[in-house]
């Protein structure tokens, strides 16, 4: 039996226990978090003043109220029976990172006592000197030090054994530079909350104390059995197949998409629900995407700074519920060639403190116009500042599915809808000197309608979506953190609302306010009406069209960071305060570097295949056929066996055909053992350079000869599981 048949005996759904009364998710819902109701609960009453202060304000917490707080999670956490704590946080790799630490603390010899103190809940102090800093530390100040966040509550997490109190945090370094994901994405909400409250006071707002980002990421996924994935070096090490011809069924049907979810995926997906209830995350919709075994959780939207921990909570917990079901829960942006590859749809919007969603036409003319004011300063943002969103992308796996024919292509672009569309095409042309009232309303925009989703969201294609009440962006990978991309879109949003603001400062004084709006309005739709695009942004035609645009269509990652490196980039974050320009270099650097790393394990995974299972499993079969060949030789002679030339030719030809195509593939890895070695000499840029333009090429071909051979040895003499059992077994 091969080892692939074994395999298939060993798969089948875990048998569970039977809830006989599931839960209503609201008696639970949030229970592993230490959220504001439970700190009201559980603090005095001016120490819970005090940290809404701090969090509404700015103004800092005693040491004393810090120790209140820490000493009521302890208490909450010690409840729940938790009995170590770690600051979590989201270091510059994309992963999150947590150092445990016991409650417990000596206090006599052989006695112990649990202990939690307010400085140890503001400041850890992990021995990190691994993580990539990019340079930032220097190596006789290694430590970087993880300071509580206390925006995003803290939360249990459970295992079989025990459970652990996280402390969601930043990770900085001695100097208080950012050294992870999520103080940036923190700063850029503070940027971003000033400029529109800026705009937002010359449309009469006066008492808008805070604007937030909100955000829904739609997380997409492929589940497959464990068994497979243990027999796939590929997927071990790499999280994509590297090698697999594909089935001759994929996804042409399109019979999966939305179709029924077969139980053993409904089992996984009503326990990753429930864990990620008592966590607080809500996620709301699931179901199949197009390819085979490939699904979608969605989570009503939050604000970014949660949903950004939320999101990499979900996707921790999906990889550990997967586990559990014998499954496992592939993040990677391309695991299978051929079929449809995972992002993450990042819906944006803005919020004020009152919930008013900036993205949402409102019920007057002013409030119109407000609405149409913002979705210039977006259309102005993303025209200006495509390169930066190209980078908040850019990372080894979403190479292959940017530009990939299901996935959104590497030139940004804007998709409006009809109506929109005309209502600003009318405004473009009909700027006047004096607007009347009678004038806005002859443009529509009195009647601007609540755009519903389904009238404006037929095109999915576009990087960058209006979909009736905030932007879908759809260029993120499936297993990034978007703490980077949500950074990248407030400050420049941040930027191009100061921008608008300050042009209708300019135009309205000693004016009238809504004929310069709308002139303000028509002028950044006319600078910006390049980015926008309504039709197919899959087809070869928008590649010309847009380059005849002059839009940029960045391919390969490399290209894509060197956005960070540029002069007006750097000197924007600085303006905004969202990375000095250290930080961005040094994150320039890291992403660079994580993209050489990707691809050398990518590269010396396939050659180790290539050796240790592919040639072998073609050579056995070669010799079958051999041995076949020379014993019909020997039978014709010996025994005069009857057999016609062209039968003999038949098998040779067979033959040579398997050993052509052992050599073809051995030949292309010797050559790609040389284009690393050639490769270790190069400074870090070029040689992400060399990756791109050669080492990508190379495995590719290698993987045709590998794909090739696939096809042609016996099933029994290939142990890789191939696509149609990956794909197809339920
Ligand atoms: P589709 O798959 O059609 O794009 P879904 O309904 O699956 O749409 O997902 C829409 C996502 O957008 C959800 O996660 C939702 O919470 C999120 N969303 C809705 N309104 C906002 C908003 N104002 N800001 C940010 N995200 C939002
Ligand atoms: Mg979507």
């Amino acid at each position: 039996m091969s080892i692939r048949e074994e395999v298939l005996f060993r798969i089948k759904s875990i048998d569970l226990e039977r809830k006989s009364q599931p839960k209503s998710v609201s008696s639970y819902f949030g229970e592993n978090t230490f959220n504001i109701s439970t700190m009201k609960e559980h603090i005095s009453e001016s120490t819970f003043d005090a940290f809404k202060r701090w969090m509404s304000e700015g103004l800092t917490i005693t040491i004393d109220q810090a120790n209140e707080i820490a000493e009521c999670m302890k208490r909450w956490a010690i409840s729940k029976g938790a009995t170590y704590y770690t600051h979590w946080f989201q270091p510059m790799t994309g992963l999150t990172a947590e150092k445990h630490d016991s409650f417990i603390s000596i206090t006599a010899p052989g006695k112990v006592m649990e202990k939690f103190s307010g400085s140890k809940l503001i400041q850890g102090e992990p021995d990190a000197s691994s993580f990539p800093s990019g340079g930032i530390r220097a190596t006789f100040e290694a430590r970087g030090y993880t300071a509580w966040d206390p925006s995003s509550p803290a939360f249990i997490i459970e295992s079989t054994l025990g459970k652990t109190l996280c402390i969601p945090s930043i990770f900085i370094s001695y100097h208080g530079e950012a050294l992870d994901k999520k103080l940036p994405l923190l700063r850029s909400d503070e940027a971003v909350s000033k400029a529109a409250i800026g705009l937002l006071r010359l449309f009469g707002h006066k008492d808008v104390k805070k604007v937030l980002s909100t955000c829904g990421p739609e997380q997409e996924y492929f589940l497959i059995d464990k068994n497979y994935y243990n027999l796939r070096q590929d997927l071990l090490l790499t999280g994509r197949t590297l090698v697999g011809a594909s089935s001759p069924k994929g996804q042409q049907l399109e019979d999966q998409y939305f179709g029924t979810i077969k139980e053993r995926v409904v089992n996984f997906m009503f326990e990753v629900a429930e864990e990620a209830y008592k966590l607080g995350i809500p996620v709301m919709t699931r179901h199949n995407e197009v390819a085979p075994h490939q699904y979608e959780f969605a989570p009503v939207f939050e604000e970014s700074n949660i949903a950004a921990d939320h999101n990499q909570l979900l996707m921790e917990l999906m990889k550990k519920v997967a586990l559990r079901h014998n499954l496992v829960c592939l993040l990677h942006e391309k695991p299978f060639a051929g079929i449809n590859g995972s992002g993450k749809h990042l819906n944006w919007s803005l919020a004020d403190d009152k919930g008013n969603n900036l993205l949402n036409p409102g019920e007057t003319p002013e409030d119109n116009l407000q609405f149409l004011a913002v979705l210039a300063a977006v259309l102005r943002a993303v025209y200006n500042h495509s390169d930066l969103l190209r980078s908040s992308v850019a990372i080894a796996g979403n190479e292959h599915r940017l530009g990939a024919n299901e996935a959104p292509p590497a030139i940004m672009s804007v998709f409006l809808g009809d109506q929109l569309t005309s209502i600003l095409n009318m405004i473009e042309k009909g700027a006047k000197n004096k607007v009347s009232k009678r004038d806005i309303i002859d443009l529509g925009v009195t009647k601007l309608p609540k755009f519903n989703k389904d009238s404006t969201d037929r095109n999915r294609t576009s990087p960058f979506a209006f979909t009736g009440n905030k932007f879908e962006f759809r260029a993120v990978g499936s297993s990034q953190n978007i703490s980077t991309p949500i950074a990248v879109i407030n400050t420049i949003i941040a930027e191009s609302l100061d921008y608008v603001a300050d042009k209708i400062k300019k135009a309205s004084a000693g004016k009238d306010f809504n004929t310069a709006v709308l002139k303000v309005i028509a002028e950044l739709v006319k600078e910006s009406k390049d980015i926008r695009f309504e039709g197919n942004n899959y087809s070869e035609d928008w590649v010309k069209e847009a380059k005849r645009r002059g839009l940029p269509n960045v391919a390969s990652t490399v290209d894509a960071l060197k956005a960070l490196e540029k002069k007006e980039n750097i000197a924007l974050f600085e303006k905004y305060k969202v990375f000095t320009k250290e930080e961005l270099l040094a994150r320039h650097k890291i992403w660079v570097d994580l993209y050489n790393l990707t691809l050398e394990i990518e590269a010396n995974t396939l050659n180790e295949m290539v050796n240790s299972c592919v040639v072998p499993s073609g050579c056995e079969y070669e010799r079958l056929l051999a041995d076949n060949l020379s014993r019909l030789v020997s039978l014709k002679k010996e025994v005069k066996l009857k057999l016609e030339e062209a039968v003999l030719d038949d098998q040779k030809e067979h033959l040579s055909e398997v050993a052509q195509k052992i050599y073809y593939v051995r030949r292309n890895s010797k050559e790609l053992v040389k284009l690393l070695e050639k490769a270790a000499q190069l400074h870090h840029e070029e040689k992400a350079e060399l990756y791109f333009k050669e080492l990508k090429p190379l495995m590719e071909h290698i993987r045709r000869h590998v794909d090739a051979l696939e096809r042609v040895v016996s099933d029994e003499h290939w142990d890789l599981p191939k696509y149609r059992e990956m794909l197809f077994i339920k």
